[in-house]
């Protein structure tokens, strides 16, 4: 293993308060830090750190945490720009467009699940993402679902049973028959290749009493709980996320000041996705003011899905967030960053104090305000990753592309 100095960093997000400025972003202005063995041992001013055997000059631009993407949906087969147009000439969204998803996903070779999820996390490592949870949930069947998890195994550690996504189309008359198979079979099949368990609770998808019964079962297996909660209405999903403890609520989009009330109360983070209210043309994106002035810790995620946000750009989220949930530039890049590693209850990634995971990104731009001052710019890039980790992507985003991202 070897040691690496990254150098004359006009602007260095670590975090950590004690690290830097004392604000949340922990800022340090003309910095230094050096990764050794996938961690970050030092951090301090330019031209002060110790000997290494790299050392690389970045000179004029930012360097923070890669982007920690804490809610994705990257295994599919298939995908949907026909219903996309269609939407954005006038048509509303119901949940029922994920059945075109699951048929394609069922349909599809194993391989072909492989390839397609490896070429999006590879989209999203070149746009400054590190650590990305995914979900199944596009099976809705057991075999699927098991072989969704698979291949997410491969790409991340944050894997998420999502048999509860909607209710499998066979079982349109069964709703009750089918949170069986969720809570049962599905559930036993799925749980050794699962971080997470979640449930999309939404009219026409899963009330409050099956999304409670779901998450115990998961529980029951070990399963961390996180919920799809307040998307396209108001609902029970905030006040389930919030009893049962998961770690994350996650759109947040209808909420009213119960539901505020008890995010704050709770350890639960409130995770926004503005991609998806932005690609189903909502009026209403989630109030990230209104969260961040009750208290509640708040994230940002892709949401990265085929039907209702096809973006893995974390930058783009963050330039939403600003400009349509009311976040001030600063809390969108700690929300997409240290509110990320929040949401998966992950103490090692999201900041670069002492012992953190190296994953950092670089911009090419001088602070961190450029991610939304600059929208849709390709600003953001990894920089440096653990080794192993990216190992664990096929093909694409392996520790090849790594470090030819880090040489680059
Ligand atoms: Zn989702």
């Amino acid at each position: 293993m070897s040691s690496t100095c990254f150098d004359r960093i006009a602007e260095l997000v670590t975090n950590r308060r004690e690290l830097g400025d004392g604000s949340p972003l922990g800022l340090r202005r003309d910095a230094a830090v050096v990764v050794e063995d996938g961690e970050v041992v030092w951090v301090g001013d330019a031209g002060a750190a110790p000997a290494t055997d790299d050392h690389r000059d970045l000179t004029g631009r930012c360097v923070l945490p890669a982007f920690v993407d804490s809610h994705s949906h990257l295994v599919f087969g298939g995908e949907r720009v026909g219903e996309f147009a269609a939407r954005m000439s006038g048509r509303a969204y119901t949940a029922g467009g994920i059945r075109t998803t699951i048929a394609a996903t069922r349909a599809a070779p194993v391989e072909e699940l492989r390839r397609r999820a490896g070429l999006l996390l590879a989209e999203m490592r070149r746009q400054g993402t590190g650590v990305v949870e995914i979900k199944s949930g596009y099976g809705a069947e057991v075999a699927t679902e098991r072989r969704s998890l698979e291949v997410a195994g491969e790409l991340t550690a944050e894997t998420t049973y999502l048999g509860a996504h909607v209710m499998g189309p066979e079982f349109a008359d069964d709703p009750a028959g089918y949170v069986t198979l969720v809570t049962g079979e599905m559930l036993a099949a799925c749980a050794p290749l699962a971080r997470w368990v979640d449930v999309f609770v939404e009219d026409g998808a899963f009330d409050g009493d099956q999304a409670r019964a779901i998450l115990r079962a998961g529980a029951e297996r070990g399963l961390g709980a996180r919920v799809h909660a307040n998307q396209l209405g108001p609902g029970p999903g905030v006040q389930v996320a919030c009893e049962v403890g998961a770690a994350s609520a996650d759109h947040c989009t209808h909420l009213d000041a119960r539901d505020v009330a008890a995010l704050a109360d709770s350890g639960t983070v409130a995770t926004l996705v503005p991609g998806a209210e932005f690609s189903t043309r909502s009026p209403v994106y989630a109030d990230g003011r209104r969260l961040m002035a009750a208290g509640v810790t708040v994230a940002l995620a892709t949401d990265c899905n085929p039907g209702t946000s096809y973006t893995t750009s974390m930058p783009f989220v963050i330039a939403l967030a600003v400009r349509e949930c009311g976040l001030t530039p600063s809390e969108a890049v700690w929300a997409a960053t240290a509110g990320g590693a929040a949401a998966l209850r992950r103490e090692d990634v999201g900041h670069l104090g002492l012992g953190a995971a190296a994953w950092l990104s670089v911009l090419d731009a001088p602070s961190h305000q450029y991610l939304a001052y600059r929208p849709g710019v390709p600003l953001a890039r990894l920089l440096t990753a653990p080794e192993g980790v990216t190992a664990r992507a096929p093909g694409v985003g392996g520790p090849g592309s790594a470090s030819q991202v880090a040489s680059r």
